[in-house]
């Protein structure tokens, strides 16, 4: 390692440097008489000054500067250099990082040639004719004086202020150096992201500035606990970051796991006892094989390890990588998928019970695709958080309609039922987008119920009341779904503008023999009477559900028993082949 002059642990260059600190100076490719008329104008000058040393050439020079780290070069402008490379480009080169101070001493004045020195990095320059003993010496002192601030400068664009950790800046850096590196000799290497739970609070109660005492606090906790070839980073607020370099999985989580035993440790700041909880995520490499996918990865894993309330952190594994890139592709795609209607609906029956005659269909979301299943409650939940509700009611709403309007065509009249999320629930907009539609496909209101499940209609009662009433008011018919998972209250279904229950499948499904959930059956569906309300069984899968469904009075039945929910394409007979024992209504 080259010995040149050095920041300090907090990056600052020591106050001494300025007084050339007893280094040698270093004369580079002056000839012999220059040497000396130089030496002599200096020696005769500074009292603090340190000794001289010269070498004829950069070669030597960069071999000088390795040993004994000199205050500052004084660099003949014509010196010998490599081909195609000036002497102060390769010594900027070779000692990128230290700032090393320069000083150009030029054969004539040429303000192009002066321009090109600070350019390449000269921190000063002078005339060889006008080299008197205090020009000289304050050109030294000013190239040192000015290398002192630039490493300052960097230093502060590269460190966190608050913490002397490095900054992202900084971080990003040697992450991408250090994959480059890990990816050319098979190395390993992990990245950690630690986050302090519930941080917010400390500074809102005492204030900022014992907030930063703790920051301070956590980053010298996250420092001990790794090695001085490792990064500790702080990434903002009370985010922090750890390249760690040549660790498997398992070192870094041990490492991983002494850091967060170190912050969690309860300690003292300004008097106050202050205990704190972290979370971590690690990313590895080669797992992750590049910085992208190591800064996402590790994100992913602290949101995973925050999630769940029995871990600290999380070492995002093959297992994690398999699913969060397959949903990665499913977020990436949908939106597209919605625009260009390759999600489909698939249409159930629901049925009398006193004698199965088709009465409506519940339409029932899908992703057909080659490559993964897609549950319809994951669908859902992907599009609420894409943000996607608009677009997909939209295309929702219009192929619901479209194809009632085809079999209605064909003679066939249902109703049709849809299911509506909590959060479109509640927007405004819901109301346009469906009477849009309806005009577009010339359906009737009362020929469409919207199925509400029984938890989303008691996030906000007072919310759905309102907005439920205004649909109801326009014609819609409104289902409470999964009835009975939800803990209702029965103040709230006596306001709010109903029509049908449907009683959730696990009662059926699970029970159907047991006497106590038959009763708790039997009581829902006489409530709902009372209401004067419709009751829907779902989950009718067996004679023995079908029995108990009809026996505790449910007026309509919906199940497998009659058949899975099926796509419509083409026409009413090749969808109608999949269904048994139901009867059509009369033409
Ligand atoms: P849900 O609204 O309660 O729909 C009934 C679910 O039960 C459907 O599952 C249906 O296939 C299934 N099912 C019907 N009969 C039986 C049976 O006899 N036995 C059993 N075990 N299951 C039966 P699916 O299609 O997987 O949908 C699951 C849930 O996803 C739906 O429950 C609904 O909450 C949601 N969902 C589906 N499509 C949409 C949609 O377009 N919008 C919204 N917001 N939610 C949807
Ligand atoms: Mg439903
Ligand atoms: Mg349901």
């Amino acid at each position: 390692m080259p010995r040149v002059a050095r920041a300090d642990a907090t990056g600052a260059l020591p106050m001494s440097t300025l007084k050339f600190d007893g280094r040698p100076l270093l004369f580079i490719g002056f000839d012999d008489t220059e040497n000396a008329l130089y030496q002599q104008l200096l020696t005769g000058y500074g009292r603090d000054f340190p000794s001289i040393l010269t070498a004829p050439d950069i070669t030597q020079a960069l071999e000088i500067i390795r040993d004994t780290a000199p205050c500052c070069c004084i660099l003949d402008d014509t010196a010998a250099g490599p081909v195609g490379l000036s002497p102060l480009a390769r010594l900027r080169q070779e000692f990128a990082a230290e700032n090393l101070p320069v000083v150009v001493l030029m054969a004539k004045e040429n303000e192009e040639q002066s321009y090109s020195l600070l350019q390449q990095g000269a921190q000063d320059y002078l005339i060889k004719s006008e080299a008197t003993a205090p020009r000289l010496y304050g050109a030294l002192r000013n190239a040192i004086h000015t290398s002192h601030l630039q490493n300052q400068l960097t230093h502060f664009a590269h460190y966190d202020v608050l913490t002397g950790l490095l900054n992202r800046n900084l971080l990003y850096n040697r992450l991408a150096h250090t994959i480059g590196r890990c990816n050319r000799y098979n190395l390993e290497c992990a990245l950690v992201v630690i986050d302090i739970d519930s941080f917010k609070p400390f500074n809102e109660i005492y204030g900022y500035e014992v907030g930063d005492q703790i920051l301070q606090h956590v980053a010298t906790c996250i420092r001990n606990n790794c090695r001085h070839t490792d990064s500790p980073a702080r990434m903002g607020s009370d985010e922090f970051m750890v390249l760690l370099e040549q660790v498997n999985e398992q070192v870094s989580q041990q490492i991983t796991e002494k850091i967060i035993t170190a912050i969690q440790a309860p300690f003292e700041v300004s008097g106050l006892q202050i205990s704190l909880t972290a979370s971590a995520g690690i990313a590895n490499y080669p797992l992750a094989a590049s910085v992208e996918e190591m800064l996402k990865h590790a994100d992913e894993a602290l949101f995973l390890a925050k999630r769940d309330q029995q871990v600290n952190f999380v070492n995002f594994s093959k297992q994690h990588k398999i699913t969060w890139t397959r949903q990665q592709l499913l977020e990436r795609e949908l939106a597209k998928a919605i625009q260009q209607g390759d999600l489909a609906l698939v249409y159930q029956p629901i049925v009398t019970a006193s004698d199965y005659t088709l009465k409506r269909f519940e339409a029932l979301s899908r992703w057909p695709r080659n490559d993964f299943a897609v549950s319809a409650p994951e669908l859902i939940a992907m599009i609420d958080r894409l943000n996607l509700i608009e677009p997909f009611h939209d295309w929702l709403f219009q192929t619901a309609f479209g194809q009632i309007q085809a079999w209605n065509k064909e003679l066939i009249v249902a109703d049709v039922c849809l299911n509506i999320p909590a959060n479109y629930c509640y927007s405004h907009s819901i109301a346009r987008t469906i009477e849009q539609a309806l005009v577009r496909f010339n359906i009737p209101p009362d020929k469409v119920e919207l199925e509400i499940t029984e938890s989303t209609l008691m996030l906000y009662p007072e919310r759905s009341v309102e907005l439920l009433q205004g649909l109801h008011n326009k014609g819609l018919k409104i289902a409470v779904d999964d009835f009975g998972t939800g803990y209702s209250s029965m103040a709230y279904l006596t306001q709010l503008p109903l029509d049908t229950l449907k009683i959730d499948k696990q009662f059926f499904l699970d029970n159907a023999k047991n006497e106590r959930n038959r009763k708790v059956i039997e009581a829902v569906t006489a409530l709902g009477h009372s209401l004067g309300l419709e009751i829907i069984a779902e989950g009718v899968e067996t004679q023995a559900e079908l029995e108990l469904a009809k026996q505790v009075g449910c007026d309509l039945l919906q199940g497998f028993y009659f058949g899975r929910p099926q796509m419509a394409g083409g026409d009413w007979n090749s969808y109608f082949k999949h269904f048994s024992n139901i009867i059509l209504p009369s033409k």
